[in-house]
């Protein structure tokens, strides 16, 4: 379709950088629905870290697209990241190959600075952090964080210079059939004719996916984090770290520079491993548990920061696939329904180049951002079993 009317529902971060690029690609008709304001979901109460030290070569290839999405909005948009770089920790040698191997493809892919370092190299970047159980880390110099309300903020004005409309306040409680193809979205402030709808919903993707008449299988996952207080500054930035190994079905420390004597914290997992959240309904704040966990891990990865103390916390949704794998392109029984949805804890690094892809499917009915695109269509095996 080349000029197709286009309905998103969900003001998130993918849902607004689908938006930005079908304008770009000169889609004239985009109306974002959002039940409350742009990044009223997880992205805004995401970290905002932003990376490519990733494992698998679709994890890479995807992060590497998104970056050169946010190296232009830092560039020619005055998006604020802050490049403190990030590093992944490997506790075992063998991982060390696959950080090798992560590095390989990174520099095919045109990230040139990811590297991988030894304990001593990582005991010289964070002296106060314990390396003797560390054998090496795949370490990103480029980057950095970004605040999920500013970028998606300039997502809107981005979007809205081309003419998308951002109506927040437009809870879609009903979606129609129209006799002649298409759909009426129907809110209490209005109701919208288009002829393809993306479910950008996040965690409430498996609700809205119900009112399409179709499926989204998702499995919302509630995740904290912590402010950190330091008893003084630090004379350097602190990196991202992550304690962390993709698909190792462990949850692991990670935390980041904030600004000065303060950093942020949290657990990072990238598999539901507990019951589905309730977006609707979950508690906000940080839990006990949760704090005496980080403060736990805390003392014993960064036993040189005395008398650190820990603030302000909060929770928000992972909105993860059953698969773990992030979800792009026509719902299941419906051409005219696109999910974009499903990054878990990599939302809002992935948001540029989901927003993409889903752009790719509206347009040409395949994705073409990337060379692995159809891994993340919605009608997958793993997907249907789920
Ligand atoms: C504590 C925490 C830390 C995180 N840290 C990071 C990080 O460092 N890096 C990273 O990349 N990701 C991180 N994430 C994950 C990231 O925040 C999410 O993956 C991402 O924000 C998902 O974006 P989204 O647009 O899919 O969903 P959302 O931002 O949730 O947007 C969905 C929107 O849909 C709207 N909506 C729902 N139902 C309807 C309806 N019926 N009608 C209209 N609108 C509707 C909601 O109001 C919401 O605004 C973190 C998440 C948490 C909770």
């Amino acid at each position: 379709m080349s000029n197709p009317s286009v309905c998103i529902i969900g003001g998130g971060a993918v849902g607004l950088a689908t938006a930005l690029h079908l304008a770009r690609r000169g889609v004239t008709d985009v109306t974002v629905l959002e039940a409350e304001h742009p990044a009223a979901g997880s992205s805004g109460l995401s970290v905002g870290i932003i990376e490519t030290q990733y494992v698998t070569p679709l994890d890479i290839e995807l992060r590497v697209r998104t970056m050169s999405f946010f190296n232009e909005l830092e560039r020619e948009h005055g998006l604020h990241v802050t490049r403190n770089g990030y590093l992944r920790l490997a506790h075992r040698e063998q991982e060390l190959a696959g950080f090798a191997e992560s590095v390989r493809i990174q520099h095919e892919l045109g990230v040139p600075d990811a590297t991988v370092l030894d304990r001593a190299a990582i005991g010289r970047m964070i002296p106060e952090m314990r390396v003797d159980d560390v054998d090496g880390g795949l370490y990103g110099p480029s980057d950095g964080f970004i605040d999920g309300h500013l970028y998606c903020g300039l997502l809107v004005e981005l979007g809205e210079a081309l003419g998308v409309k951002v109506l927040g306040r437009h809870a879609v409680r009903e979606v129609a059939d129209e006799p002649g193809g298409g759909h009426r979205v129907i809110t209490a402030r209005g109701e919208f004719a288009c002829d393809v709808v993306v479910n950008a919903a996040g965690a409430w993707g498996a609700r809205v996916a119900g009112l399409l008449g179709t499926e989204m299988p998702l499995m919302p996952q509630r995740h904290e984090a912590v402010v950190v207080h330091l008893a003084a500054p630090l004379p350097y930035v602190v990196p991202s770290v992550m304690d962390y190994t993709p698909h190792s079905g462990e949850t692991g420390l990670y935390f980041r520079h904030e600004r000065p004597g303060q950093l942020i914290a949290g657990l990072h997992t990238e598999e539901a491993n507990e019951e589905p959240a309730d977006p609707n309904d979950y508690a906000r704040s940080a839990s006990p548990d949760f704090l005496e966990e980080v403060a736990e891990k805390i003392t014993s990865r960064l036993p040189g920061l005395r008398e650190s103390s820990l603030a302000h916390g909060w929770a928000g949704l992972y909105p993860i696939s059953p698969d773990g794998v992030p979800q792009v392109g026509p719902a299941p029984g419906d051409d005219s329904v696109i999910v974009a949805g499903g990054a878990g804890g990599s939302g809002i690094q992935l948001s540029p180049v989901l927003g993409e892809l889903a752009a790719d499917w509206i347009l040409h009915g395949e994705p073409r951002a990337i060379g692995d695109g159809a891994r993340l269509a919605p009608r997958r095996e793993a997907l249907a079993a789920a």
